[in-house]
């Protein structure tokens, strides 16, 4: 692990209400991320921690009061990780997320999981114990070496086998192919490959804005140079031609399937087994506004 930086710091609540489109409250048991992905849209948050060292390089571990009135989230989703891998691999010696779940246990909290790591199945027998849980892995390739260049979080393969030990245990397990990268992610092989125990499946396209986008659009010139007109069209041009061409293609491959297709919404519920329902979260709005 690179993360060389990690204190311990007090904060008053660990529930935060949310502004993310999925509502309820977010849950972050840590400041910073040591997956430290290189499209890591909450490096933002160095901005209001006061953090200056390089995103991944720092880790907060918060200690917080007990949550006085646990019943308060009957029926509110709380996402587990909009900003930071409640499961990054510290988990295992702080312990945070296991205790925000030992806080929660009795209430008819929503919960959804957001992580890259196969910690969680540590958790197993608390998250059995919520009438609602959602987990949801990040796989955006099968491609180990890309991967590895991405993050440093645990490998494809663990991430996988995590994925259908806890669709196995009777939990709702999303598979979220995020983000996209054009002419780079093989939408179709992920599905292929996790059909069998995701309930859901999430497309979220590559977004490159901010401190990211130079790192990003170097590593494909140097790594992908027969891509790099491609990104310029996309990220330089605001092209969106391609995002509606894997739209339209990846919506007739689950028409083929028998796969449900949804555009820009949040089912509830398990999938029959093996027919996952895919879930277009592209620049919905963009892509429809120009039709
Ligand atoms: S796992 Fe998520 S929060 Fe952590 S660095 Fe990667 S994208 Fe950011």
């Amino acid at each position: 692990m690179d993360t060389e930086i990690i204190q311990e710091i007090d904060v008053q609540s660990v529930m935060t209400k949310s502004s993310l489109p999925v509502g309820g409250y977010s849950v972050n048991p840590y400041v910073g991320c040591p997956h430290a992905c290189k499209y890591c849209y909450a490096s933002f948050m160095k901005r209001f921690t006061g953090h200056t060292e390089p995103w991944g390089t720092f880790l907060d571990v918060k200690h917080w009061k007990p949550i006085a009135n646990p019943h308060k989230y009957d029926g509110e989703r709380i996402v587990i990780g909009s900003v930071t891998d409640g499961y990054n691999p510290y988990e295992a010696e702080f312990r945070n997320t296991r205790r925000l779940l030992e806080e929660l246990r009795g209430t008819q909290a929503e919960l959804m999981i957001c992580t890259k790591s196969d910690l969680v199945l540590r958790d197993l027998d608390l998250l059995k114990q919520f009438p609602k849980v959602t987990v949801s892995w990040s796989v955006n390739t099968l491609d180990e070496e890309f991967r590895a260049d991405m993050d440093r979080a645990v490998n494809i393969e663990r991430r996988l086998k995590a994925m259908r030990q806890v669709y196995e245990a009777g939990i709702r397990t999303v598979c979220f192919v995020s983000p996209i990268f054009p002419g780079i992610t093989d939408v179709k092989a992920i599905i292929e490959e996790v059909k069998g125990y995701a309930d859901l499946i999430w497309l979220e396209n590559l977004n490159l804005r901010g401190q990211f986008k130079g790192g990003i659009m170097a590593y494909i010139h140097e790594k992908h140079p027969a891509l790099f007109p491609l990104y310029e069209e996309i990220y330089n041009h605001k092209k969106l031609d391609y995002w509606k061409a894997l739209e339209k293609e990846i919506s007739s491959y689950a028409a083929q399937q028998g796969f449900p297709y949804r555009v820009n919404d949040l089912p509830y519920g398990r999938s029959e087994k093996g027919k996952p329902v895919l879930v277009n979260y592209f620049y919905h709005e963009k892509i429809r506004l120009n039709r």
